[in-house]
């Protein structure tokens, strides 16, 4: 027996999918390759093996022959020797046919007719084409040579262009061409970068708050947080890289300010933190340590987790509870560290956490029902209910474990209630957290 074979380095792919079927065949066939080469009269084991590596795509005439003794359906073992060939050989064939300059009319276009051209040339050595525009005097390096060919750079002027055809040997009655080829494709680019700085200034002239059209420091700022970011540098203008503060999860991230005001500035970790939120708030629910009784469980199962937000180092969690039950067993803070260590498990940063119960409007007692809750609520662009909440950490000032929680709704309180956001919904930091009532006498 021979050793293990290497597992398939790449089992999906066209090649891989040619390799596992061959060895699949064998396997069936019970027959080790220096029995298949055997069979086969033409191949030695080696080739045999190579062939169901997955590493090359082999020749036709091996991976039928293989096909044959293993007793495979050679049809369609062919059909994925095919479709492995097709998809292995970048179209190198294409060398053959020449780019054709004239068409060319944008950057893209010329990035891959030249590449196109070197192999269309005999793909001379990165280190020829370095020799013979020395010839006549023009530098070409021979990275320069290379990024140009692999499409990862185009000539930045007409004398590197010049350089890169006599590199590849091209005739210099054809390089005017090439050269009205290189002049179209950058004025197209020009064109569309000033078309570009141009919708930037007429947008910031849209937002701007000086007669000059040109957004301020303070302008700039409150842009930014309403977007929910904060700044961790000096702004610098309009269209510049600037380096700010997600809100809602503490990332740091380089946006452009009218980025933000187009809406295309996401911070892509926030996704993140609500999906491991939710898979704390699936260990909590299984309960695996016990830490929590059936009935917390329960009342746990019944609410639902909403969006959280990720603050600095706060961390609010809003859980929806649709009914009274429910409500009264969430009340007592007692599962609060539970949630907590699944959190610590599942994030990796610093938080405070806070735990926002949620009330559906409908389940609130009539006294609490009151409009000005309903209109505080929504003007913080609530749920059209009143929420209630408390925030975890808060109780043990606040007394007993029975102490209701900080009160909200209740309209005699003097301190304004507590009011969750939904996401994705503006807010401000200030209306949301009020001073703690229960330090604030003398
Ligand atoms: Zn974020």
């Amino acid at each position: 027996m021979g050793r293990p074979e290497k597992p398939v380095p790449d089992p999906v792919s066209p090649v891989g999918k040619l390799a596992t079927a061959l060895r699949n065949g064998r396997r069936l066939s019970g027959l080790s390759y220096a029995a298949l080469s055997e069979r086969t009269r033409d191949y030695s084991a080696a080739t045999l093996q190579r062939a169901a590596s997955g590493a090359v795509v082999p020749k036709r005439d091996v991976v039928r022959a293989f096909a044959h003794v293993c007793s495979l359906d050679v049809d369609e073992i062919d059909r994925l020797w095919l479709e492995a060939y097709r998809t292995r050989r970048p179209r190198r064939s294409a060398a053959a046919a020449a780019p054709l300059p004239h068409l060319i009319g944008n950057i893209s276009e010329l990035r891959g007719a030249l590449g196109e051209l070197r192999h269309a040339s005999g793909a001379p050595s990165y280190r020829m084409m370095q020799r013979r525009a020395q010839a006549v005097g023009l530098e070409l390096s021979r990275s320069t040579a290379y990024r140009i060919s692999v499409g990862q750079q185009v000539p930045g002027s007409m004398e590197s262009l010049e350089a890169f055809l006599v590199g590849c040997g091209l005739p210099p009655r054809l390089h005017p061409v090439w050269g009205a080829a290189w002049r179209r494709a950058t004025e197209h680019a020009e064109s569309i970068r000033l078309a570009s700085v141009r919708a930037t200034q007429e947008l910031e002239a849209v937002v701007a708050d000086s007669p000059k059209g040109v957004v301020s420091q303070e302008a700039a700022m409150r842009l930014l947080r309403k977007a929910d970011f904060d700044a961790l540098e000096r702004y610098r203008g309009f269209d510049m890289p600037w380096t700010v503060e997600c809100m809602r999860c503490a990332a740091t991230l380089r946006v452009r300010l009218s980025d933000v005001v187009l809406q295309r500035a996401t911070c892509l970790e926030c996704p993140e933190i609500n999906e491991r939120v939710h898979a704390a708030w699936s260990d909590l629910l299984a309960n695996h340590s016990g830490a929590l009784s059936r009935q917390e469980v329960r009342a746990l199962r019944a609410s639902k987790l909403m969006q959280v937000r990720f603050q600095r180092n706060h961390l609010d969690v809003p859980v929806f509870v649709g009914d009274k039950e429910t409500g009264a067993v969430l009340q007592s803070s007692a599962w609060h560290p539970v949630l907590e260590s699944a959190l610590r498990r599942r994030i990796r940063r610093r938080f405070r956490l806070d735990v926002f119960l949620v009330y559906d409007y409908d389940v609130m007692t009539s006294s609490r029902n009151g409009s000005r809750q309903r209109r505080l609520a929504k003007a913080a662009g609530l749920v059209d209910g009143p929420i209630e909440g408390r925030r975890h950490g808060e109780l043990d000032r606040g007394g007993g474990a029975t102490v209701p929680s900080r009160v909200m709704a209740t309209g005699e309180s003097s301190s304004p209630p507590t009011y969750t956001v939904p996401p994705a919904r503006r807010f401000d930091r200030q209306i949301e957290l009020p001073p703690a009532p229960t330090n604030s006498g003398p």
